[in-house]
């Protein structure tokens, strides 16, 4: 009879279980990436981490517990960690700055999401969900949030909050004395050939592969976005040419 692979998983679960090789390949990748080991020379298990850890005061979570289970190679539970726990991380960093070994939970924690960005894991697609309207802004303005997108229905993970300050918009942006600011679309210009330079860069770095990986529809549109941009820069450039030829 064929040996059956080794898997994890809950016996009364409906969850899909996980082939250990598949385990071993998200471990490679996290221990294999150029940070790891700047990012982690031993644990002592002390916990300062956790007690300065902002977000393990609100969620169940702990920087402590993630690097024990880097350091120990618990795969299945680095697996578990990475389903959920590991997006209660806000990158403060207060971690690194306090660990005796020089540890940084939060650069760990960083490479982690990234992995599971590479591997398409539910739980990233889930948590980067609400940021799409976020990322279509940046790719096609060059901007963050513009004032119109802070809705709670856009954002409904900052709690009902944040509808102060969807209500007067207006009146609060106008309250800001910066002038470019007084606006509900974008809060600055962006120039044509910087939009173009990142395009660059998010396909040289890698980051238009990990959000196709995340979003496919997302993708798409953006590659639509980019190609537009493109275009229009390449028009803009042909202009200047015949505009120095005409000069001449
Ligand atoms: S990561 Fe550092 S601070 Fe946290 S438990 Fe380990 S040794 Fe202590
Ligand atoms: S970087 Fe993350 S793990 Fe470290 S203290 Fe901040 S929230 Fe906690």
């Amino acid at each position: 009879m064929a040996q059956q692979a080794a898997v994890i998983g809950d016996p009364v679960s409906t969850e899909p279980v996980v082939a250990r090789e598949k385990l071993e390949e998200i471990f490679e990748d996290i221990s294999s990436h150029i940070l790891y080991d700047h990012e982690l020379h031993g644990c002592l298990n002390c916990g300062i981490c956790t007690a300065t850890c902002p977000s393990a005061q609100y969620y169940d979570y702990s920087p402590r517990e993630i690097v024990q289970l880097l350091w120990t190679e618990n795969l299945e539970g680095i697996y578990d960690a990475m389903q959920e726990k590991i997006w209660a991380c806000a990158q403060c960093y207060t971690c690194a700055a306090r660990c005796p070994f020089e540890n940084s939970p939060g650069g760990l924690v960083m490479i982690m999401r990234e992995v599971a960005i590479k591997h398409g894991m539910e739980s990233a697609k889930e948590v980067l969900r609400p940021f799409s309207r976020v990322l279509l802004k940046v790719i096609s303005t060059g901007n963050q949030l513009a004032p119109n997108m802070i809705t709670k229905e856009a954002f409904p993970d900052w709690g009902p909050n944040v509808s102060k300050v969807d209500a007067p918009l207006n009146i609060l942006r106008k309250a800001i004395p910066v002038p470019t600011m007084h606006t509900m679309d974008t809060a600055w210009e962006v120039n044509l050939k910087t939009s173009i330079e990142l395009y660059t860069i998010w396909e040289a770095t890698g980051v238009l592969d990990q959000l196709e990986t995340v979003d496919e529809n997302l993708f798409d549109v953006v590659q639509d976005v980019m190609d537009e941009k493109r275009e229009e820069y390449e028009e803009w450039l042909e202009e200047q040419e015949e505009d120095d030829e005409d000069e001449d």
